[in-house]
Parts: structure tokens; sequence; C-alpha cells
């Protein structure tokens, strides 16, 4: 196992990836930027250094800044945690020429599936279902346009190439519609992403969001945990997740859970990973792959009590996975709701000081925050403070659960979503479950996409 890692991240998951290494007997090394200095889990950590100003461009996202850290602390390997670099090819890649051990998978895999369309590609020849659409990008010709629309049938979804974040998409209705549509994305990526290439998905219109998650070791094993419902979303940001999903045939998420672990055999996929689907009458629709670790994860930790983050390690160090299919059993259920230091009906951000701070306890209750008392929020990051997570024996005890833990949850200083989550808990369709990714923006009066 190894000695010392560094973690490339901030805020809850490089507290998550720090807890995870100790237990190991692993030391650990924050890298911070300057906005972070005084943050508890940068104390906590083994060694420090601070890698740049607080504009995450010129620390979190800094290359040559993280891969430094790395030589001067003599760290073995890095993990990315979520967001910033955890999905850049080039830095795994550089990571890895730099001597260090990537927490992750090959820098290919990374590349394979951070273009959506060689993504669909490997998937559909992996025997994953794909959304109907395009083979492949879409071409200049006007006309072979047309054909592609009136073949997968209206309304239709151009979607960047290069796309993430939930952004470059547009649903198109009609006909007319099509050419200065495809256009406009084709533009916007560009712009975004410095890729023009689009393609064309047929568009699901009450799709729920579920996901599989997998784990897999260099030594071709692999294993699917169960799925999670994420369709909780408001402009395509998850804002709660459980898991099992509700509702679904066991037996269908055994046949999808396995198609995913045998495409990570095919690809030589390595550590964790999740394959995002909509769901849709009973079908499961890929939609991409993330070739890290999820902000949801722990949900799937609750309920089949396996460490996402120390497989992880393991898998990395070089170690078989520690378990096969048929020793992860699902028991009970779980839910993640995401805190945000954000106004509840507005979602404005409310950085600043956090002057109270009173976390809730008791049976089944997680909380996975980097916050305290007197903690100032830093405006140049994500809102999210920490993830409140509930386990129960059924989705009703995990429900009440969350409910008890929200009212005993206390931040002042800041606004903070905690009202919204409350609000959800005594949402009828929320306790029947099964709801579509346009519920939420619609019980907010968003009209959605
Ligand atoms: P990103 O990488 O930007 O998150 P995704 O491909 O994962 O993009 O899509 C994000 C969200 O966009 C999905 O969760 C869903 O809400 C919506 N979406 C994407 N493709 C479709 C589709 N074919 N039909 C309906 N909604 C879609």
């Amino acid at each position: 196992m190894f000695e010392k890692v560094l973690i490339a991240n901030r805020g809850e998951i490089a507290l998550r990836i720090q807890r995870a290494c100790r237990e190991l007997g692993i030391k650990t090394v924050a890298v911070h930027s300057e906005a972070d200095r005084e943050a508890k889990y940068v104390k906590l950590a083994d060694e420090s250094v601070c890698i740049g100003p607080a504009p995450s461009s010129q620390s979190y996202l800094h290359i040559p800044a993280v891969i430094s850290a790395a030589e001067v602390t003599d760290a073995e390997a890095i993990h990315p945690g979520y967001g910033f670099l955890s999905e850049n090819a080039d830095f795994a890649e550089r990571v890895e020429q730099s001597g260090f051990i990537f927490i992750g998978p090959r820098p290919d895999t990374i590349r394979l599936m951070g273009d959506k369309v060689s993504a669909k590609d490997a998937m559909r020849k992996a025997g994953v279902p794909c959304v109907p659409g395009s083979e492949g990008a879409l071409p200049d010709d006007p006309d072979e346009i047309m054909k592609t629309a009136k073949q997968i049938g209206y309304p239709v979804i151009i979607k960047a190439a290069g796309g993430g974040g939930g952004r470059g998409m547009r649903v198109v209705h009609t006909e007319a519609a099509l050419l200065a549509s495809v256009n406009m994305t084709k533009a916007e990526a560009q712009a975004a992403f410095g890729n023009p290439m689009v393609y064309m998905e047929k568009f699901l219109e009450q799709p729920r969001h579920i996901e599989i998650q997998v784990l897999a070791d260099e030594h071709g094993n692999a294993v699917y945990l169960g799925e999670r419902d994420c369709s909780m979303q408001r402009r395509h940001q998850k804002v709660l997740e459980e898991a099992p999903a509700p509702g679904i045939d066991r037996k269908l998420i055994a046949t999808i859970g396995e198609r995913c672990a045998e495409a990570c055999r095919t690809l030589g996929y390595r550590g964790a990973g999740t394959f995002e689907f909509l769901y849709e009458n009973n079908e499961f629709y890929f939609i991409e792959m993330n070739t890290r670790v999820q902000v949801e994860h722990p949900v799937t930790e609750q309920v089949t009590g396996i460490d996402i983050v120390q497989t992880q390690l393991l898998v990395a160090a070089g170690q078989k996975l520690p378990f096969k299919q048929k020793d992860i059993q699902l028991r009970g259920h779980s839910i993640e709701c995401r805190i945000n230091a954000e106004d509840s009906h507005t979602f404005v951000p409310s950085p600043g000081r956090i002057t109270g701070f009173h976390m809730p306890g008791g049976p089944g209750v997680r909380v996975d925050t980097h916050a305290y008392h007197n903690y100032m929020v830093p405006s140049h990051y994500d809102s999210m403070i920490g993830k409140l997570i509930t386990y129960g024996d059924t989705r009703e005890q995990a429900i009440a659960r969350m409910r008890i833990a929200l009212s005993e949850m206390v931040v002042e200083g800041i606004k903070t979503n905690i009202p919204l989550h409350s609000e959800l808990m005594n949402d009828a369709a929320f306790h029947q479950g099964g709801t579509s990714i346009h519920y939420l923006e619609n019980k907010l009066g968003i009209a959605s996409k």
C-alpha cells in the first residue's frame, strides 16, 4: 500500500479521501489555495502545500503546481477527487509521466469517455443500451442531418461531444428549427469546449436519471454496486440522491449492472466509475460515463457496506478487488441531501462566515462536511458545504431519519438550502418515489428546457 498520497482537491471530498487514507495507514498531503489556508482538513493532513491564489485556474486546476507539490512532499500517488482535474486525461498523463500513480483510470480511458461520441460508440460495442441517435457525430450535409432527425423522430436533442456540466445541449421540436439549432450548438460547443463536434439523440420526455456504480481492478475483475436514483435535479445539477432506485425491477438492474461490469472488463477499466443512464418505460439508455468518484457515492456505501474511496486506493496500488459480485448484497435504503450555501428559493450563492453550526446525529445519520463553527465559506468555489446522508432498513425509515436530521441541523450566518430539503421530505410525489428529472423544476415553478 502507498505510504503517502496527495489529495488534489478541496472541501468535503478532500476530507473524505483523507479519512480513507488514514484508516489504511496512509499519510496525506493536502494541497490548497490561499482561500483554503485555514480549512480544518488542511490542518489535519500530515503535510500541506499552498499551490496558488484563490481562483481555481491558478491553484486546483494548475497542473504544474499540483505535480510540484507531489514532488516536494515525496507523495507516491495523487487522488483527484471529483470536479477540478479529476477527468482531465492530460493531467492523468502528466501525473504518470512524472512518476506518480494517478488514482483513477488510465489516461486513454479518461480520454475515450470524455468525448461523448466516442464513449457512446464504445458502449454500443460493449452491448450497453444507448439513447437512439445519430451514428457518431453529425455530418455537415443538411440533408443528412434532416434525414437522421426524421428517422429518430422529434423531439430530438443536439449535444456537444465535448460537453459537460449540463452545458452544450439544445432540444429541437420541429424540422423548421433543426438546422439553425445544430449550427448554434456547434458554435457554442466550439466556444465553450474548443470542439465543434455535435451529435443527435432522441429527446426523452419524462426520464429518470439512474446510474450504476462500478469498481474494477487491473487484473480483469469488475463489479457493479447497484444503482442510484439522481432524478431530483435543478438545471441538470443533482440536488438529492438515493439508493436503491424506488420501483425498478431488480432483475433489470442486474442485467444492466452486469453489462456495465462487462464493459469495464472489455475496456480494461481501472478504479471507480459511474455509468449514467436515462430510464423511461422500463428501458435504460446510456448517456455518459464518469471516470471518478462521485459526490453521491456515500448512498452506495451505506447500502453495500463497501468503502468506495478505500477501494480506489487499493486498486490504484495494484491490488485485486477484495470482493466478488456475489459478495455484494444491497441492504436497506439511503438518501443524500446536498447542503449548499445558497438561498433556498432563489438559489443565489451565500458565501460567508458560519457563526453557528450544529450537526445532527443518531442512528443511520452520516454527515460528510468540511465545515465547522466559524468556518468561512469562500466565494470562489462550488457552493456545496457538505452532505447529509441517512440510512434506514426501509425507504420510509431513511426519509424519517432525514426529516429529523434536517430539523436538528443548524447552520447560521449564511443561507443554506436546508429548507428546500425539508420541504422535499414532506413532498407527496417524493414519498411515492420515481419522479422524473423535470419534477423538481416543475415543483419550483421553473420551466424546464
Ligand atoms: P453533462 O455531461 O453535461 O451532465 P449528460 O449527457 O449527462 O450531460 O446530460 C445531462 C442531463 O441532460 C441529463 O441528466 C438529462 O437531464 C438531460 N439529457 C441528456 N440527454 C437527454 C436526452 N436524450 N433526453 C432527455 N434529456 C436528456
